[in-house]
Order: C-alpha cells, then sequence, then structure tokens
C-alpha cells in the first residue's frame, strides 16, 4: 500500500465523523457507502470510493504533504505525546495534550496508541 493510500486513510479516518454527518444529510445511500469505505478500510485502498463519495458530499479532499520545517526555524516542539493510528492502517498523527483522552481511530474503532516519533 502506497504513501498515498496511507494519507487516505488518514483524512478518512480523522474526517469519519464530520462525513458521517455529511452523508446523513445527503441521504441512506451516501451513509451506506460511508460505513462501506471505512469496512473496506481494513484490507482495500479507500482512496477511489473516498473520491467518489467526497464529489458527491460536495467537498474537497486535498491531501495535503508533511509538514516540513524549514531550515533555520525552529523545531516544533510537542507539549503531549504523539498517537499514532493502531495497527498503522493510515498515517494520522495526533498530538494529546495532557489530561485530554486518546483520540479514537475510526477505521478500527480502537484508540491511537502513543509513538515515540
Ligand atoms: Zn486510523
Amino acid at each position: 500500500m502506497g504513501d498515498e493510500e496511507h494519507e487516505y486513510r488518514a483524512w478518512l479516518c480523522r474526517r469519519f465523523p464530520s462525513l458521517y454527518t455529511l452523508a446523513r444529510l445527503n441521504g441512506p445511500d451516501a451513509v451506506a457507502e460511508l460505513e462501506a469505505i471505512g469496512r473496506a478500510a481494513a484490507a482495500d485502498p479507500v482512496r477511489d470510493r473516498l473520491l467518489a463519495l467526497a464529489r458527491r458530499l460536495g467537498i474537497d479532499i486535498s491531501v495535503s504533504p508533511r509538514i516540513v520545517a524549514l531550515p533555520g526555524a525552529p523545531t516544533p516542539r510537542y507539549s503531549g505525546r504523539i498517537y499514532a493510528c493502531p495497527e498503522d492502517r493510515c498515517a494520522r498523527r495526533e498530538v494529546r495534550a495532557p489530561g485530554d483522552p486518546a483520540p479514537l481511530c475510526a477505521l478500527s474503532g480502537s484508540p491511537l496508541a502513543p509513538r515515540s516519533a
């Protein structure tokens, strides 16, 4: 599975709750498709189906390139730990502030797991 697919999965994982809201406004077919994509994500690429659904919902998926620090710029500091998708299903990374609950992975339903990097 390529990096690009991983980024689309991360997008799906992070936006799943808001996508769900949009899909419900669109109708039962859109909800069924979103749920099917979520289930299929365990084994199959999601990119094409996700793009088709996004078009149907009228939203733009821009999978942005990873943030790269400018030369000479101070290294960004995170106060919390970095949490990543369990089982590496997607490229999602979240910084969790102390005291906040761990974010949930929408694809597997499990909380994101702490990572050292
Ligand atoms: Zn995930």
